[in-house]
Parts: structure tokens; sequence; C-alpha cells
């Protein structure tokens, strides 16, 4: 069995300690009374659902999956009842505008949320992380009557959001996608298509489906400019508000996974279904990107839950498990052997598992701040900085959350030798479950060229020296502290490495069209690692400060910090030479001889 204690003390470690959330909501306008009290109560309140309630049905529900029979779609046993329960504890709309029903809490405190319920439950977390992605595109870009009809049923759960992007030729270029849209005369669409790997397309669990439609109208222009998106509910609305007639869409089968079985996955037919165009026509791409810039970050916390989960199953398993002699004398004699955890290579592995998820919830709650920042600051300046960090931010999150939280599932199962191969112990569950957080809202390579192609050119690389210069003021301010040297130092070199490395990225794309391709994977890792570094610079200000307040968290929080500045940070080196090696030895050999 794999254990679950949510992690609120490195939480309220690092929104109140680290990050000072409370100084910088109280900034903002509708924030003012979200102190460290009403986080805490959230907080808490949301572990006790998480652990008694989700997590109970996390092993249960991936052995059952959901069921598909007559076009209906059944999910596992105790799902209903759980989400009910969510719903009725208002999680839905944590985030939501209070004038729909929402609760108008800050995204800082909603991706910790997020975190715990996916570490619970990744499968059920699913279900409403997506009404979330619905609720922020149609509050953004819905009509009046749109947000009126539709936003305070998706902000309560009752009904859950969808997006249809996908088909079976058009993936990761959605410019090929061939649904389409005709105009029916009365300021509605018919759509016509099919979409595939439709997550919560169908199920039993709520009362309405709103689905986000991806497709082009008639005078589309080729590509992703011809791209619209239309709000298309599974039950057409009645005067009064209330779900009526069947629309004229189906779910026609659903997918066999690898993993995440209670999350259903559905090929989606629409057949003149009736749909209203949800912002600009032809915009539906750059619409779509509101939720998927939200999904994305989600996605890589979900990769995070899944490090911290397989994380506190190893640890359990090594501080019982007993296995030969530590190389230094026996620690436990009066036992057969001694547990497996006085074995540098368990430790390593364990510490590697833990200094990354402690670093990549840091980043995670850090970036998270910045939305709420970038949204709600009164100084456009201060807005406009934040959105910067955001937009930077997201493809390092989605992919190095979700990258790691592969490895470190891995990693972790390793811990466990043979039995972490056995079902019962849960944890292959977690390297099966997380291994599409790769995968899906984008692939990790596509993560990766949005990084190097996109966010780095955005006004001249504004984003790119717009943080480095906040992270170089942060590391000067610190320059005359020895104690933090350890921390800073490290720092100090993958910044000047990770600099140099966008420069000459700059230089090679202007000479080789394949450059920026060929780097992209190692440049994001190798900015990863540094952003990581930077948070660690961070939290060990904060647990020198605190060291000698008698609560040993922050000893072994400096402890896991300098196993990341000496162990992990380091790779940026190798890294650093990969990604200098050009596109040559990539592209030499012939199609066909692979
Ligand atoms: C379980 C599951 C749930 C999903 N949920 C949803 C959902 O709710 N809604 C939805 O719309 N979709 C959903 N998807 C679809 C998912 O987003 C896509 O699978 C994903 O975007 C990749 O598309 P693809 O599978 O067609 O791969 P492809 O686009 O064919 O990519 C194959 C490989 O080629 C690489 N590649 C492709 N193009 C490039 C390029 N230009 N440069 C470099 N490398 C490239 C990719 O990185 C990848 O490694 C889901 C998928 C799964 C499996």
């Amino acid at each position: 069995m794999t254990t679950y204690a949510a992690p609120l003390r490195d939480m309220r470690f690092v929104l109140h300690e680290m990050c000072k959330a409370g100084d910088t909501l109280g900034t903002l306008p509708g924030f003012e009374d979200v102190g460290a009290d009403v986080m805490d109560a959230v907080l808490e309140e949301c572990a006790k659902l998480c652990e008694d309630v989700l997590f109970p049905l996390n092993q249960t529900g991936d052995r059952e999956g959901c069921k598909f029979e007559g076009g209906k779609v059944t999910t596992p046993k105790g799902f209903r009842e759980a989400y009910r329960q969510y719903v009725e504890g208002g999680w839905c709309g944590l985030t939501a505008k209070p004038e729909f029903g929402g609760q108008g809490l800050p995204e800082a405190l909603d991706y910790l949320v997020a975190e715990m319920v996916a570490s619970a439950n990744v499968s059920f977390g699913l279900y409403p992380g997506l009404t979330q992605g619905t609720i922020l595109a149609l509050t953004a870009l819905g009509t009046d009557e749109q947000k009126t009809r539709y936003l305070p049923k998706l902000i309560s759960g009752e009904w859950q959001g969808t997006m249809c992007l996908t088909e079976s030729h058009a993936g990761s270029d959605l410019g090929l996608l061939r649904t389409k849209a005709l105009p029916n005369g009365d300021g509605s669409y018919a759509i016509t298509g099919t979409k595939i790997f439709i997550s919560a397309g169908e199920h039993d669990m709520t009362d309405n489906h709103v689905h986000l439609v991806l497709a082009r109208l008639p005078d589309a222009p080729e590509g992703s400019r011809g791209i619209s998106m239309f709000l298309v509910p599974k039950f057409l609305l009645n005067d009064d508000g209330t779900p009526g007639a069947r629309n004229a869409l189906a779910c026609g089968s659903i997918e066999h996974k690898m993993g995440m079985k209670a999350s259903v996955t559905c090929v989606m037919n629409f057949d003149s279904a009736k749909g209203w165009l949800v912002g600009e026509a032809h915009k539906g791409l750059a619409g779509m990107f509101i939720m998927m810039n939200k999904e994305r970050m989600f996605v890589g916390c979900q990769g995070i839950s899944q490090a911290e989960l397989a994380y506190q199953s190893a640890a359990a398993y090594a501080k019982d498990r007993i296995q030969g002699r530590a190389a230094d004398g026996p620690a436990r004699p009066d036992k057969a052997a001694d547990p497996i955890i006085v074995h540098p290579d368990v430790r390593a592995k364990l510490l590697f598992s833990r200094s990354v998820t402690e670093a990549l919830r840091a980043l995670g709650v850090w970036a998270h701040l910045q939305v709420d920042v970038s949204h709600k600051h009164p100084d456009a300046a201060v807005r406009q900085h934040a959105d910067d960090m955001v937009g930077l931010m997201t493809p390092i999150l989605k992919a190095a959350g979700t990258d790691y939280g592969s490895e470190i599932s891995n990693v972790c199962l390793q811990v466990l030798g043979g039995h972490g191969y056995i079902a019962e112990h849960g944890i292959e569950q977690i390297v099966r479950d997380v291994r599409i957080t790769q995968i899906y809202e984008g692939t990790n390579g596509i993560q990766a060229l949005d990084l190097v192609g996109r966010k780095l050119g955005i006004g001249n690389g504004r984003l790119f020296t717009g943080w480095v210069k906040d992270v170089e003021a942060e590391l000067a301010g610190l320059q005359g502290r020895n104690d933090l040297r350890e921390f800073v130092a490290p720092v100090e070199e993958a910044l000047g490495r990770l600099k140099a490395a966008t420069q000459w990225l700059t230089e090679a794309a202007a000479k080789d069209a394949n450059a920026r391709g060929a780097a992209a994977t190692d440049y994001l890792r190798l900015f990863a690692l540094t952003a990581l570094g930077w948070m660690w610079v961070r939290m060990a200000q904060v647990a020198l400060a605190k060291q000698g307040s008698g609560d040993p968290y922050y000893d072994t929080k400096l402890n896991v910090g300098r196993f990341y500045m000496t162990r992990v940070l380091p790779q940026v080196a190798a890294l650093d030479a990969t990604l200098r090696a050009g596109s040559q030895s990539t592209m030499a050999m012939a199609e066909a001889a692979f």
C-alpha cells in the first residue's frame, strides 16, 4: 500500500515563510482579508478530504477503471459520492469570481489544493481540474449571457467542463483540425466532427457537460489562424437554465490506457451539435490558450503530486525494510539486518526525490503568486512583469514538473526493489498514472519548443532578462552572507551558464534552422535546475534564520537543500555541454538509416 499524509508543514513553509504570500496578497484588491489563518484553514480542510475520502479510492479506482455501456460512462465505485462531497465543499470554485458563486481565493492557494487532491487521487482530480480551465476561459471570453447561464453551475461543480481540441490527425499540430462549424442563422452553430482523447468527455458524476470545442468556420483561413472556439453543452438549456433536450453529441467509445484508469478518456462525436461561439471568430486557439496555460501549470502540479506520493511511500518503506548492513557498522545490531535507509544509494534516491519535489512546489507557489499579481495588482507595469514571469515559467513547470514527476516515481519504485513492481504496493500505479502528464496539454517536447521558440523571443527577450535581473539582484543582496555561500555560489554559476547558453542559442539559431529544436529539451532542463536552485537559496535563507528555533524541520530543510546543491544542480554542466553540441549529430543521419 502507498501512504499519503498531506505535506501541510512544507506547504505552510513555502506559502508563509518563503513566499510571504500574505504580504503579496495583502497588496491585491479583494485579497486583503486572505490571511495566513484563512489559507491554513483551507489547506487543513482539503487535507482531510484528500486523506479520508479521495486517497482510499485511488487504488480501487485504478483496479476498477471506468466502464462504457450504451453510450454512458460509469466511474468507479465511490467516485460519485466523493465528487458530491467535493462539490458540497465548494472546492471547484475556489478561485472563481464571487459574483458567479466562486470563493475568489488566490491561485497560489488553489495550487496547493490541486497538489493535495492529485496526490490523493490524480484521476479524480482531473475532473474538477478541467472544469476550472473551462471556468477561466468563459470568464475571460464568454458573453454576459454565456457567463450567467453556464458559470454558476460550472463553478459549483454540478456541471463538467471539458476541452475538445485533439483529432486523430491533429495532436500537437492543431492547425490540421477539421471539425466544422456552420452558422444556423440564429446565432448558434452546427458543430460536426470527431474529437479523440477527450478527458471527462462523458460520465455519471455531473448533470451536464459544457464542452469547449475547437472547430473551423466556413470562411476560415487554413492552419491555426482559422480555428474558432465553441461552447457545446451535452444538454441544451431550457429558458430557466435547467438542462433540457439532449444535444447531438455522444461519446463513441473510451480508451484503454496505461494509467489514470479512473479518469475517463473519450472519443466524442459531434453530429450537427448546437454550439455558440466563444470569443472572436478565428481566434479560438488564442482563446483556448487561456485555458491551456492554466491546465499546463495544473498538469505540472500533477507531476509534482505524484513525486510527493511516491517519495512518501518509498521513504516509509526504506525505514522498514531490512536488508544488508550499513558500511560503517550495524545500525540495528538487534536485527538480522539494517533498514535499507542506511545505504547511501537508497538515501541518494530519496534525497534526489525530495530535494527536487520541494523546490518544484516552491517554484509552483511562487509562480501562482505571480498569477495573482498579474490579475489584480493596481499597477499595470507590475501586472505585466508578473504576467511575463508566468509566461516564462509555464512551460518550465509543466515539463520539469512532469518529467521529474515521472523520473522520481520510477526512482522511488526502485527503492522498493521487486516489491515496487508488484501491484499491491501501489507504487507501480504511480509510475503508470504519472506517465501521461509528460504527454497531454502539449508534450514536453512541445513545451521545450514553446520556451526556446516563443517565450525567449517575446519583447526582444524581455521575459528572460526580466527574470534574470530579479534573480541577480536577489543574489547580489546575499553577497556578504558566508552562511549562505554554499547555496548562492552554485546558483550563480548555474545562472551564468544559463545566460551564456541563451546567448549561444540565439546565435546558433540565426545560422542553423535546427539549432533550437536540437537544444530545446536540454535547455529547458538547464533552466529548470537553475530556477529550482534559486528556490533553494530562498528556502535556505528562511531555514538558516529559524535554525535555532528548536524545530528540527529547518535542519532537515537545510540538509535536503545541501543535497540539491551538491548532487543535483551540478547536472547543469552536462546539459550545457550537450545543448551546445548543436544539431549536427542529431540531424546527420538519413531518414532511411533509422
Ligand atoms: C489520456 C489522455 C488524455 C487527453 N486529454 C485530452 C483532452 O482532454 N482534450 C484534448 O483535446 N486532448 C487530450 N489529449 C490529447 C493530448 O493533448 C495529445 O495526445 C498531445 O497533445 C499530443 O498529440 P498526439 O498524441 O497527436 O502526438 P503527436 O502530435 O503526433 O506527437 C508525437 C511526437 O512527436 C513530437 N512532435 C510533434 N510535433 C512536433 C514538432 N513540431 N516539433 C517537435 N516534436 C514534435 C511530440 O512531442 C511527440 O513526442 C489527451 C491524450 C491522452 C492520451
